[in-house]
């Protein structure tokens, strides 16, 4: 079953699109976060970033790099969040992958996640068991 922006793609839905080729889709998010929050999609479908081919990831932030910007201007905005969520633990809601570009402004109160302040030791610890897995 295509997923809902597969839908939006073929325009069996309507969304509001402000840059498409060949392989990507971008449009405004319908719940954004700020005005000219855009999801870049490709069109290829996979559940998330992670799994979508290098490719394809090459092209979708060749896509992101050159409208982010621009998004930035239109809407007046003082700089951006770039993301995106894999999985459901993470929040991701729509498993076709998708990077979030969120225009941000002084002041516009989506202050980041609370941080952790961990020990030397248990830094040491996390990096040596990534790095042994990498
Ligand atoms: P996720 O939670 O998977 O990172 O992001 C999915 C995003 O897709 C959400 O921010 C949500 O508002 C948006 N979304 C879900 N359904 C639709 C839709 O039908 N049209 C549009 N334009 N955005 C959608």
């Amino acid at each position: 079953m295509p997923s809902i922006f597969s839908k939006i793609i073929s325009r069996e839905i309507p969304a509001h699109i402000v840059y498409e080729d060949e392989n990507t889709i971008a449009f405004l998010d319908i719940n954004p976060v700020n005005p000219g929050h855009t999801l870049v999609v490709p069109k290829e479908e996979a559940p998330n970033i992670l799994e979508s081919s290098p490719e394809v990831v090459r092209h979708l932030l060749d896509v992101v790099q050159k409208i982010a910007p621009v998004i930035v201007r239109a809407t007046e905005s003082d700089g951006c969040t770039i993301t995106a969520n894999i999985g459901e633990a993470s929040g991701q809601s729509v498993f076709h992958t998708h990077i979030h570009i969120i225009p941000r402004k002084y002041g516009d109160g989506h202050i980041g996640w609370s941080q952790l302040n961990p020990s030397s030791n248990e830094l040491s610890q996390t990096a040596q068991k990534i790095k042994e897995m990498i």
